[in-house]
């Protein structure tokens, strides 16, 4: 029997395991790893609160990890509780599925100063990311300059111009609410380095801000190229000009937020006394390429609060091969070596829909499969020790996405045996309680898990590495998945 390790457990770590589980079926266990105690990663930290026809596709992941040969194993950093080397030891395959939840760098001077934050901090902050609760970002001053014209960039100036009724629905933590209710900020300014025809935005996104309660969206239309020349743009791209042209129509209906698009305008720094003040940037035009050139002309946008949504890139892992330049791991076709593969982002690099994971995770599980034939005996790679409870798991998550109820996931019931670097999780499973109240469901098991032998977990030593069953019984739960 094969036993693999997923590493994340966002939209790519999920598709895998699903395409896995169905190419091997009981020939298979999988082990979905992740640094953070709840799973779903970029479903949960990353897609909008207000956005939960999108998040909604967790259920289908719920689906998988229920599936009765999937395990989920929380506050696991790999790369600092447990290295690449020792998982290839303990899996038949490990898959990297660690998505893009860093920022890439403006590169440009005063980019450190307080008020500058880059759009992973601010997302994972409005969603309760534990890396961010506190970021506590200044929303004292009028404006704010939004960088970057893709998604990520329409998410943030939504948010920053929605009211609390808007939130209605949402899944928004408390303090981001709170927060962005008491704000003074009434015009974001969202910058654009090329024109209208290059923004990386979908018409569905573009179109939100069109419907706000308190703010409007304005477009200088001496910005936009002639409307013929929207002919010869793929028609998704057209519908999205289509709303720029809309915005640049529309009379002022005296509300008191203002989204102003700001295009040809490359930042070239952030300048302020102690704290961002205004962002400077230089016009520009585009070249034969499409690529915007700097024209020499600057001049600059007020804003106390800037925030850079330029894309993400992929952290590092020690002894995993990477691709500088695509901000991802190297790799052929998700193949980064014997017994190493990664999908998603951590593959392609931070562009794509949700659903474009399902059939990159399909892609590198066929390739594995291939490779790595279902052998049908005993699983002889015990994977990593202690686990925890799909129901805990997806019962925190009513816990910490629940608005304005939200609060910080519980600590681990369990003492450590090794600190994750850095980490204010301990890398240990976290099983369940057995009762409702307690965030455990009380069922009774209808699996019996993983058949984990004596092989010690590098994680959690001999004591807890006795499988499934040992960790029902000090737990006190009878739950299996
Ligand atoms: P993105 O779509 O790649 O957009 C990045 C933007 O940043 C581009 O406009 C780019 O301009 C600009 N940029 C890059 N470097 C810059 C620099 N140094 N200075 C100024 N501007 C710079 O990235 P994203 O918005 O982070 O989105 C990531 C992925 O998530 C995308 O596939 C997106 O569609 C998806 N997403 C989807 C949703 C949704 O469907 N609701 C929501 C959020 C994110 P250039 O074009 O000139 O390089």
């Amino acid at each position: 029997m094969r036993h693999f390790a997923v590493i994340g457990s966002g939209p790519a770590g999920f598709y895998t395991a699903e395409a896995l589980a169905k190419a091997y079926g009981d020939d298979a266990r999988i082990d979905i790893i992740d640094k953070l105690p709840v799973p779903y990663g970029l479903i949960r930290f990353g897609v909008a609160p207000d956005h939960q026809s999108i998040k909604a596709v967790s259920r289908r992941y719920d689906k998988v990890a229920e599936g009765g040969t999937v395990r989920f194993l929380g506050n696991i950093a790999v790369g600092e509780a447990v290295s690449i080397e020792e998982l290839n030891g303990f899996y038949d395959a490990v898959i990297l599925a660690t998505g893009a939840p860093s920022d890439r760098k403006l590169g440009i001077p005063g980019e450190e100063l307080p008020g500058v934050v880059g759009s992973a901090a601010f997302v994972g902050w409005y969603n309760g990311h534990p890396d961010f609760a506190h970021l506590d970002p200044p929303l004292d001053g009028a404006a704010a300059a939004v960088i970057g014209n893709g998604n990520v960039a329409l998410d943030v100036a939504r948010i920053l111009a929605k009211t609390r009724a808007e939130f209605a629905g949402s899944d928004i933590v408390g303090h981001a609410l709170d927060a962005l209710d008491a704000s003074a900020i009434a015009t974001i300014t969202i910058v654009g380095r090329r024109g209208p025809h290059q923004i990386a935005m979908t018409p569905k996104e573009l179109s939100e801000l069109g419907h706000l309660d308190a703010a409007e969206a304005e477009v200088e239309a001496g910005d936009l190229p002639p409307a013929e020349a929207d002919a010869a743009l793929d028609p998704g791209a057209r519908k999205s000009v289509h709303h720029l042209r809309e915005f640049a129509a529309h009379e002022d209906a005296g509300k008191p937020k203002h989204i102003r698009f700001d295009f040809f305008a490359r930042p070239v720094a952030i300048e302020g006394e102690s704290r961002a003040e205004r962002l400077v940037v230089e016009r520009t035009a585009l070249d034969a390429a499409g690529q915007s050139v700097g024209t020499g002309e600057t001049y600059s946008i007020p804003a106390s609060l800037v925030v850079s949504c330029i894309g993400y890139q992929t952290p590092r892992i020690d002894g995993v091969p990477y691709d500088d330049r695509g901000g991802k791991f190297a790799n052929d076709g998700g193949v980064i070596g014997d017994g190493l593969y990664c999908v998603g982002w951590a593959r392609r690099g931070p562009s794509g829909t949700i659903g474009t994971n399902r059939p990159d995770g399909y892609e590198v599980a066929a390739v594995i499969a291939e490779a790595l034939p279902a052998t049908g005996v005993t699983l002889r790679r015990a994977g990593l020790g202690s686990t925890r409870c799909w129901r805990c798991a997806v019962s925190a998550r009513r816990v910490s996405m629940t608005g304005a109820r939200s609060r910080p996931p519980r600590p681990p019931p369990l003492a450590p045996t090794r600190r994750a670097k850095n980490s204010s999780v301990t890398p240990t499973g976290w099983p369940c309680s057995g009762t409702e109240d307690a965030g455990g469901h009380g069922r009774p098991s209808t699996r019996s898990g993983h058949a984990c032998e004596s092989q010690a977990s590098p994680l959690t030593g001999p004591r807890s590495c006795t499988g499934w069953s040992a960790i029902r019984s000090r737990s006190g739960s009878s739950s299996a998945w």
